[in-house]
């Protein structure tokens, strides 16, 4: 068997509930695809309302005794695991590659990413504090402590298929509280394979469950109005996310959404430009272009954008596509081809407006799905592609006159995620950076994502921050007791 078979053969493709693997109610299963061939990788259990229902009732079961275990064994469950996804980083990331397409150095990247969050959270799990106060008006104390949530349920996306995972399960963990996950339908096999290795690590059962499916919103809709459930934690659309914030409201659940983007990288003139095309190359290519902080408009100052758009173009243009588990693939393909067709769309439209190809400008033939990183120039303000999230290996460059004018293009957007500025001058990075309208600004570097950092959005991306100090808060809920002296 190939190394490619054995990791596909070894994963659990069951529903996990109560910490055990069965089948989903009925039998049914779906179909897991290699977008790099178009073809069936294996099937996967197709999880149920049924099964969700079950699922929340272990996570309800196990919640009073998971919240009352010792801080210092919950990070150290968190600690093995991190350890165990550091030892295996090569079948996890050939696993990826396998299900998502990204080349294995990045798949790799990605897993040491979503290992970090662990690793991060066990460290916050011995950190949850309170506050003990003297009453301003004196005969009486204050106390707070921050207490588990309660059950959550985490669903993910598939364009990074572990770490928008464990930067869920991570403080989920930490807190004390358990959870029932929904990977997402294209990429549910990295999912599955952490589970096994979170029982490895000695994560008690009915802490985490897991629900494969191929109908998401038949699957977890019956828990958004279920009152056990305490919370929901959202990666993906904001279409979707707006629809499990309505059906959060009629349950009052806390909620945590990270939702689409659509990322300006402002290029000024008295930037260098070589290390702003090292830090678009970065944002636009990593994960293929399919990422929620990937550049998705380049807005350069008028004087330096043709250089700055050359060199883009000779980067994008020499980058190797392939299969993401051939040795020297730097671009994979798309998650799947309707992915492929709307990037396509999207590059048509621009250029049908009037954008030049600077280089490729078009899907490849064959097998799987591949699009070629694409540099368009003089794309014209009416043009989709700078309005709507690409997800592709499309980088659409714009001119501007002056820092207002950069600022008011950035912030025109109904997003808000991050923004990426290059500039030399301290004062000019300030002000723009407290000026745009994002949750997270790259200044001078092309890559954001950090475990000890808070990542989110505001305006349409969403709100409530994963990773940092604050990722934990979103798992715990402050209580305040009253406290009488006499
Ligand atoms: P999506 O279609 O919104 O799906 C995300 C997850 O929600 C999947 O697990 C999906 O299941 C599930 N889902 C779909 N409809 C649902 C419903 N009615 N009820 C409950 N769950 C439902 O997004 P995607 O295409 O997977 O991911 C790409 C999007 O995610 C982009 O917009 C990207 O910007 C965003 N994203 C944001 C962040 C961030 O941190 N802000 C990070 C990564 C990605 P199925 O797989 O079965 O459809």
């Amino acid at each position: 068997m190939s190394a490619q078979n054995a990791v596909v053969e070894n994963v659990p493709k069951g529903v996990y509930v109560g910490g055990q693997w069965r089948e989903a109610s009925g039998g049914a299963s779906f179909a897991v695809e290699d977008p790099g061939t178009g073809k069936r990788l294996c099937d996967v259990a197709d999880g149920q309302a049924e099964d969700a229902k079950e699922a929340l009732a272990a996570a309800v079961a196990a919640q009073q005794e998971w919240a009352a275990t010792p801080p210092r064994e919950r990070g150290e469950i968190l600690r093995r695991a991190w350890q165990l996804m550091t030892e295996r980083v090569e079948d996890l990331a050939m696993l990826m590659t396998l299900e998502m397409g990204k080349s294995l150095a990045e798949s790799k990247a990605e897993v040491t990413y979503a290992a970090e969050f662990f690793r991060w959270f066990s460290e916050e799990a011995v950190r949850i504090e309170g506050r003990y106060a003297q009453n301003p008006a004196g005969g009486s104390r204050l106390l707070t402590m921050k207490q588990p949530v309660g059950p959550c349920l985490l669903i993910t996306p598939w364009n990074f298929p572990l770490a928008m995972g464990t930067r869920k399960i991570g403080p989920a963990i930490a807190a004390g509280c358990t959870m029932i996950v929904k990977p997402a339908q294209l990429t549910p096999l990295s999912m599955l394979q952490l589970t096994d290795l979170l029982a490895e690590a000695g994560l008690p059962p009915g802490v985490l469950n897991v629900v494969p499916s191929s109908s998401a919103g038949k699957t977890v809709g019956p828990l958004m109005s279920d009152p056990r459930l305490r919370k929901v934690s959202f990666t993906g659309s904001t279409p979707v996310g707006q629809a499990l914030m309505a059906q959060a409201a009629e349950n009052l659940l806390r909620v945590s959404m990270e939702l689409g983007g659509n990322a300006p990288f402002l290029v000024f003139s008295d930037a260098d430009l070589d290390a702003a095309v090292d830090g678009a190359v970065v944002a636009k290519m990593r994960n293929n272009g399919e990422s929620c902080v990937a550049a998705n408009r380049f807005h350069v100052a008028a004087n330096v954008a043709e250089e700055f758009a050359r060199k883009l173009a000779d980067r994008l243009g020499s980058m190797t596509l392939g299969h993401g588990a051939e040795e020297g693939t730097q671009v994979g393909p798309l998650i799947d081809g309707d992915q492929r067709d709307k990037v396509a769309e999207l590059v048509d439209d621009a250029v049908a407006k009037g954008a030049k190809v600077a280089t490729g400008g078009s899907a490849v033939d064959g097998d799987g799905y591949f699009f070629a990183p694409t540099v368009l120039t003089d794309v014209p303000k009416k043009a989709r592609i700078l309005r709507e999230e690409v997800f592709g290996p499309v980088a659409p460059v714009t001119t501007f006159g002056s820092e207002e004018e950069a600022l008011a293009l950035a912030n025109g957007t109904e997003f808000g995620l991050v923004a990426y500025v290059f500039t030399q001058d301290l004062g000019r990075a300030l002000r723009v950076a407290e000026g745009l309208e994002t949750g997270m600004v790259g200044l001078n570097t092309g890559l954001v994502s950090n475990a000890a950092a808070p990542f989110g959005g505001v305006k349409a991306s969403g709100f409530g921050r994963e990773g940092g100090v604050e990722g934990i808060e979103e798992y715990l809920s402050t209580k305040y007791v009253a406290v009488s002296m006499s």
